[in-house]
């Protein structure tokens, strides 16, 4: 067990893409472990490869509740098989220490992955629920997408990021999402027409 050293924005591991995983190894199953732990240790609900310096296709979950046992999920060369729908949430990274920006994500996604054993599962997580969020949060740092570029409002994100003395934003890398917009436009079109 140990805790392992979080790489802060900045930091040119968070913008490569990571490698596939051959091979489950001993080392890999300690590195998932020491994952958990500075997950748990940083009060995180996830934690990808690439925030340790590794360029590996691996991240740990963990959304339970304060008041439930603990519930680490591994994945291993994850991929997102379905995705729909639209939600925006304030969101942070331990990478972006008390940086909190909103982003926007799809609502529902369907993910397959390797466990820790190397055996093959299939996840869906609904409703712009925190599971959702965080597996397309952790899945993009495997391909070197930041949450910050999924950010609404980039006058926001410059401001956030400055308040916390954390480089600005890169805005080549800011990601379009018309798709996702419209929906979200379209839902509080539709909120300001009830009231
Ligand atoms: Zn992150």
């Amino acid at each position: 067990m140990a805790i392992l050293k979080i790489v802060t924005y900045g930091n040119e591991s968070l913008r490569q893409k990571s490698k596939e995983i051959s091979k489950i190894s001993k080392k890999i199953r300690i590195l998932a472990e020491n994952m958990i732990d500075t997950m748990y240790k940083n009060n995180g609900v996830g934690l990808a490869a690439p925030q340790v310096g590794e360029n590996i296709r691996m991240f740990v979950i963990d959304v339970s509740l304060d008041n439930e046992p603990y519930n680490p999920i591994v994945f291993i060369n994850p991929k997102i098989i379905k995705k729909e729908g639209a939600t925006h949430e304030k969101e942070g990274c331990l990478s972006f220490p008390n940086a909190f920006v909103d982003v926007r994500r799809y609502s529902y996604v369907k993910v397959k992955a390797l466990d820790i054993n190397g055996k093959p599962f299939i996840m869906e997580a609904k409703d712009g629920s925190l599971l959702s969020r965080a597996i397309q949060h952790e899945y993009d740092h495997l391909e070197g997408i930041l949450f910050i570029d999924h950010s609404r409002n980039i006058f926001e994100a410059i401001k956030v990021l400055e308040e916390n003395n954390l480089p600005t934003v890169q805005k080549d890398k800011m990601l379009d999402e018309k798709d996702i917009e419209d929906l979200l436009s379209n839902e509080d079109n539709k909120a300001d027409n009830n009231e």
